[in-house]
């Protein structure tokens, strides 16, 4: 480890390994250090299969090691202050590191704080989550085992990482339901922080389609805010159209949660942070150029930044040859010219076979890949979701080459 760098990468996650690979072919490898104690890297997309049991989730697990392009240094450590004015970071044990430019890629922390009794009740009574690998298999588990009654699937407010996932995974608990012969007991709710479904209204429409045939309740403006798990009774704020707010409990016998999410705390705390409006607290980020707004010098990418994106692996694909093009930019005094539009995708899993692919940018603009109506379920996006994209994401996108 050297006390200084020319490019330091803060988190070796989608973004971090995206943005290291392709500096590497660009830059001296030893010019570079990516800074993160984890040593397993996930593929979290397949957590809302593994959660239903379609694949095991250590197909979603690989060393860290094995992805830390060769020559760049690991620094295994958690990035504890950021001191962007003396560009400089500190790590968990005190060493300072400073560095000529910075990317930040450091996610984005699970608030399970904001949910009193969700974190302890996890993998019992009844409580569950695909947001936390350690509780995957116990979600399948859950659902397996269930034998009827009321389920409860949560959206918390955005943004969250990928906001498709919460209902996701109830659509493929309703299928385990109906295979088990448990469905006809059961009342199913979806419960949603938001006033619609989804976000961009041409999916939110398909969506509605889908749960009226599945005969699920949607139930919009209804924000989790605590669990009694001993007694299996969930509290949600409710609004209604008129803006009044009320608690109403629900008793449910299973409930899929998804907790609130923010940004890294050392993120939030440093001078790097949005300091108002709506993306107060994440990382404060030109939305094209996803440049610092106030620190020339710092980058960010992935979930960690302050953009109106949808937080997903998919928006890191197209982020980060655009970080890349503005970083080397940066570095030679030419214009910061690249600009990312907003593009993230979310494979909406309807059941085991079926997929709606959304793809869209910022303020919801359609952005297809595909010359096809978007918003139909088809089985050429479950290939894509649950064989293509895990492949091309360890050896195309942790590689620099998509
Ligand atoms: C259930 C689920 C389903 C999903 N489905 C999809 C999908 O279908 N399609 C899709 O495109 N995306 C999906 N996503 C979202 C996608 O996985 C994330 O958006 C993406 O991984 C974010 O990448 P990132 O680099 O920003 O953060 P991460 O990949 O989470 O990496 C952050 C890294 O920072 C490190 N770190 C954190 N704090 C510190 C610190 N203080 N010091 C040093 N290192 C630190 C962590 O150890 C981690 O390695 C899903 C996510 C989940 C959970």
């Amino acid at each position: 480890m050297n006390a200084h760098y020319k490019v330091l990468i803060l988190g070796a996650g989608t973004g971090g390994i995206s943005v290291a690979a392709r500096l590497a072919k660009k830059l001296s490898p030893t010019d570079l250090a990516i800074i993160d104690p984890a040593q397993k890297h996930y593929y979290q997309p397949l957590w809302t299969l593994s959660g239903a049991g379609v694949v095991p989730k250590q197909e979603s697990e690989r060393n860290q090691i094995d992805f830390i392009p060769p020559g760049v240094d690991w620094i295994q450590e958690g990035v504890a202050r950021l001191i962007p004015q003396a560009n400089e970071v500190e790590t968990d044990s005190g060493k300072k590191i400073t560095y000529d430019f910075m990317i930040v890629a450091l996610g984005l922390r699970l608030a399970w704080e904001k949910i009193p009794g969700a974190k302890e009740s996890l993998g019992k009574n009844g409580v569950c989550t695909i947001y936390e690998y350690d509780q995957v298999d116990k979600t399948e588990e859950m659902l397996r085992s269930f034998s009827g009654g009321t389920a409860v699937f949560t959206m918390p407010p955005v943004p969250i990482k990928c906001a498709g996932a919460p209902q996701k995974i109830m659509y493929l608990a309703d299928e385990i339901f109906r295979n088990n012969g448990v469905r006809n007991q059961s009342k199913l709710f979806f419960a949603t922080a938001g006033k619609a479904i989804f976000g961009v209204p041409v999916f939110a429409e398909a969506l509605t389609k889908v749960v009226q045939r599945k005969k699920i309740d949607l139930l919009t403006q209804y924000q989790l805010i605590s669990i009694d798990g001993l007694n299996k009774k969930a509290v949600f704020r409710v609004t209604e159209a008129s803006g009044q707010a009320s608690d109403q409990e629900l008793k449910y016998d299973l409930i899929h949660v998804v907790p609130p999410m923010t940004a890294p705390t050392v993120v939030s705390e440093s001078e790097l942070a949005e300091k108002e409006g709506d993306q107060k607290g994440w990382l404060s980020v030109d939305k094209f150029t996803l440049q610092h707004k106030l620190f020339p010098n710092v980058f960010g990418i992935g979930d960690v930044t302050g953009v109106p994106n949808s937080k997903t692996g998919a928006a890191i694909r197209k982020q980060a040859p655009v970080v890349v093009e503005n970083l080397l930019s940066a570095m030679t005094q030419k214009p910061i010219a690249a600009h990312y539009d907003g593009y993230s995708s979310c494979p909406l899993v309807t059941e085991v076979g079926k997929v709606i692919l959304a793809e869209f940018g910022y303020d919801g603009k359609l952005l297809p890949s595909f010359p096809v109506n978007p918003a139909k379920e088809r089985r050429s996006m479950w290939f894509l979701k649950r064989y293509l994209l895990p492949k091309l994401y360890w050896y195309g996108m942790l590689r620099g080459l998509l």
